[in-house]
């Protein structure tokens, strides 16, 4: 049993991260600010003596002693990231200097939730992870990608100068139960849409594309890897390579949700990437992890969820 602390744990991915390690036994504290997490997220654990939950921003510096910790806390969806982009750079700089900082004087292995939006919008199809990326330093998009391409540095040099245990992941486009209903995201907001009865919001003519990963496929990558005991610093991506179109994505939600709703064209917004899909071959390798969960799966119980949680 290992102590473990996850920043962002009251968030989309991090709450389901949580369920899962405390599902194997470990104890949990939770650290979060709420900005884009909830307490409703984790509050069936509140009462599990091996659960704490804590508010507070990893800006701030924070003491906890543990054996793991897993640094997930900084917005994710355009509209939120964008929402206060200063803060968003800070969040991830800032975020990843405390959690380095706190592995280094408890010894803790430390891992970071990095992203595909490291490459931009990539020239090379897939990405694996020696490409380097095509991303536009002062757009409105780089407040996210150029905090986290900051810190992926910042772990690689605590890696080298300090001796650090790292683990860096690229996390691809990830969807399920508990993605909020208005981030903005592409999946939330066309199921929901549908569910609603209004039209799906097409950004652009629809061609782009995106690689769609189920929750539960992405917390077993991020396990297997702390698990790892080859040393293995990452980077190492981590997504599902089936690749659709906005307009594939959307035909589908439509025919399983059913109702009036049809297809609205609004404007591309500015820097969005035409096009993304992993190379797992590194994950496959390492961790001989690949994604069990379709599309087609996933999608019913995300759709499942919003009607539950009354979209
Ligand atoms: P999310 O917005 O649901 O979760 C982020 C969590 O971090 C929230 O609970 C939020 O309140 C918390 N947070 C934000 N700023 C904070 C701060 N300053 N201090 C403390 N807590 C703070 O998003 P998610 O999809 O669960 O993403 C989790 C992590 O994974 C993020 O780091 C994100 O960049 C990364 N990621 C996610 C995806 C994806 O498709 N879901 C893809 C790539 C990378
Ligand atoms: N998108 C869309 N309609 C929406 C929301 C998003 O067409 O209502 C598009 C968006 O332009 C992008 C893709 O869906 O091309 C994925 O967007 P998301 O914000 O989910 O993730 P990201 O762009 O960060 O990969």
């Amino acid at each position: 049993m290992k102590r473990i602390l996850v920043t962002g744990g009251a968030g989309f991915l991090g709450s389901h991260l949580c369920d899962r390690l405390l599902g194997d036994g470990h104890e949990v504290v939770c650290l979060d600010n709420y900005f884009t997490g909830r307490k409703v997220n984790v509050e069936r654990h509140l009462a599990n003596p091996r659960f704490e939950l804590l508010r507070h921003d990893v800006i701030d510096p924070f003491k906890v002693e543990v054996d793991w910790i897993f640094n997930l806390a900084c917005p994710a969806s355009p509209i939120h990231y964008q929402h206060n982009p200063i803060k968003t750079t800070k969040t991830s700089v800032m975020g990843a200097i405390n959690c380095l900082g706190l592995a280094k004087r408890v010894g803790a292995r430390v891992f970071q939730a990095s992203t595909s939006e490291v490459y931009g919008d990539p020239e090379v199809h897939p990405q694996a992870e020696d490409y380097r990326g095509h991303v536009n330093p002062i757009g409105p998009r780089a407040c996210y990608d150029e905090g986290k391409r900051c810190a992926e540095t910042l772990f690689f040099d605590y890696h080298r100068q300090n001796r650090l245990d790292i683990r860096v992941v690229r996390i691809f486009n990830t969807y399920g139960p508990r993605m909020l209903a208005d981030d903005g995201r592409v999946v939330s907001n066309f199921v929901v849409q549908a569910l609603r009865g209004e039209d799906l919001t097409i950004y652009g003519d629809g061609t782009q594309t995106r690689s769609f990963c189920y929750v539960s496929d992405l917390v077993e990558g991020f396990v297997r890897f702390m698990e790892d005991e080859s040393g293995y610093p990452g980077p190492l991506n981590l997504g599902n390579p089936g690749e659709f179109t906005m307009l594939e994505l959307a035909e589908k939600i439509l025919a399983k949700v059913g109702g009036p709703s049809k297809l609205v064209y609004l404007p591309l917004p500015q820097d969005d990437p035409k096009q993304r899909r992993p190379d797992i071959s590194l994950a496959r390798e390492k961790l001989s992890w690949e994604p069990k969960v379709g599309l087609d799966e996933g999608l019913e119980c995300t759709i499942e969820y919003f009607r539950a949680n009354g979209a």
